[in-house]
């Protein structure tokens, strides 16, 4: 797959994306339109026209006639503007409509029939496009998605990461997964990706946090949801923030470059690529140890797995590690691997 570098918008720093979840009003659309535009910040307008809920018996957006709203906010404000697309018809009427940039979201980009469609209807129309994560945590799905607006002829693609479903509830709505996103983009550096923090965050005040976590990871842009009366609002109230909370997360923003102005950074990269190039010999080694252990295991007629054992590994582990400071779920998490690891090259010495 390849990827065409491209700016969303003609600047250096990163894009901002704002406006309600959904479109409800001419007014609520003009008017929050209007006090983003003011803050000189916010780069691209954003409402929701068809709204995919969850539940049935939710606020499932205006239709099309909203479409002429943001077309309106984006004459008042001199911005372009953005939808969601989630069929074929959805992406002719933002077509008829003149949108400037669509979006295809979570509930879709999860469904390889849905997404074939709306590259199918975009064929032929070079429309920026920007692709959510699907709802589960499955980059080739992702990835997928991306593939098939691509191969539709669309050169102007981008990502934006807005977590993934959870289980139970836990921080965030739907939780980042950083590494997902981190994934991506080695494998697509000239990709575009957009962080959402307000579906990952599901409420105001983890917004600033998550949207300057996704900066220092070197993300494109932020789309925030924004409404003028969040209490109010027919869908997603608590995540909403006012154009002045706005405001406020943007300024607290810090920016950092890419690469350190000093050879500091270099000298310290070099460290933890050297680091990096140690564990691998370590891990190595403990496979090699493994293999060995597997061996005596197949002469002997003993299982792999003994769990006894790998209890007092965990146990022991995990206490010295927080005696290093490292974190409790990292460690298992690793621990964990590794163990997986060695049993599978266990295992092909004893079936060997
Ligand atoms: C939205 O952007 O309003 C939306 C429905 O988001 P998602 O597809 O991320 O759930
Ligand atoms: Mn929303």
């Amino acid at each position: 797959m390849e990827i065409k570098k491209w700016n969303i918008i003609d600047q250096p720093r990163p894009v901002i994306i704002s406006g309600p979840c959904s479109a409800e009003s001419e007014e609520q659309v003009v008017e929050t339109a209007q006090q983003l535009a003011g803050l000189g910040k916010v780069d691209i307008l954003r409402a929701g026209i068809w709204k995919p809920r969850t539940r049935p018996g939710s606020f499932e957006g205006v239709g099309v006639e909203a479409l002429k709203w943001i077309k309106s906010a984006g004459k008042e404000t001199g911005l372009p503007v953005s939808v969601e697309v989630a069929n074929a018809k959805h992406v002719y009427e933002a077509l008829k409509h003149q949108i400037d940039i669509v979006w295809i979201g979570a509930r879709t980009s999860v469904n390889p029939f849905s997404v074939q469609e709306i590259a199918d209807a975009l064929e032929g129309v070079d429309i920026p496009v920007l692709i959510k994560n699907p709802v589960n945590p499955d980059i080739e799905l992702w990835v997928g998605a991306i593939e098939r607006v691509l191969k539709a002829g669309i050169t102007r693609v981008g990502a934006i990461h807005r977590g993934f479903t959870r289980f139970a509830p836990g921080k965030y709505r739907n939780e980042p997964q950083w590494q997902i996103p981190i994934e991506l983009k080695r494998r697509y550096p000239e990709l575009n990706i957009i962080c959402d923090p307000s579906h990952i965050c599901g409420k105001r005040d983890c917004i600033q946090q998550v949207s300057q976590r996704a900066l220092d990871l070197d993300f494109q842009g932020l789309m925030i949801e924004s409404h003028i009366d969040p209490a109010n609002a027919l869908s997603d109230k608590d995540q909403q923030v006012t154009p002045e909370q706005l405001d406020t997360i943007l300024d607290s923003l810090v920016i950092r470059r890419m690469n350190g102005a000093n050879d500091l950074l270099g000298d310290l990269r070099t460290r933890i690529d050297q680091i990096d190039d140690e564990l691998l010999q370590l891990f190595s080694k403990r496979m090699e140890v493994a293999e060995e252990i597997g061996n005596y295991k197949k002469q002997n007629n003993i299982t792999i797995l003994q769990t006894g054992r790998w209890n007092e590994i965990i146990e022991k582990t995990m206490l010295k590690a927080g005696k290093l400071g490292l974190s409790k779920p990292f460690i298992e998490r690793m621990l964990k691997a590794i163990h997986q690891e060695s049993i599978n090259h266990q295992n092909s010495v004893m079936n060997r």
